[in-house]
């Protein structure tokens, strides 16, 4: 239960699907960790950066 938790669409990086990335609106301003892709597997590396209110989230690829 994770009532504020912040969901962005994104595209998955490898199978390039359309996927939902749950991210915590509260922490650090930038963080960097590593979430498998629903759809292949494949290890994303999860950039989040928070600015206040706003959180934004970039997939890069392990091998980036
Ligand atoms: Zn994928």
């Amino acid at each position: 239960m994770q009532p504020f938790a912040d969901e962005q669409s994104l595209l998955c990086p490898y199978c390039g699907e359309p996927v939902e990335v749950e991210v915590d609106p509260v922490g650090a301003p930038a963080e960097t960790y590593v979430e498998d892709c629903p759809v292949c597997c494949r290890p994303w590396v999860v950039h989040v950066s928070r600015e206040g209110e706003d959180v934004s989230v970039y997939l890069g690829r392990e091998d980036d």
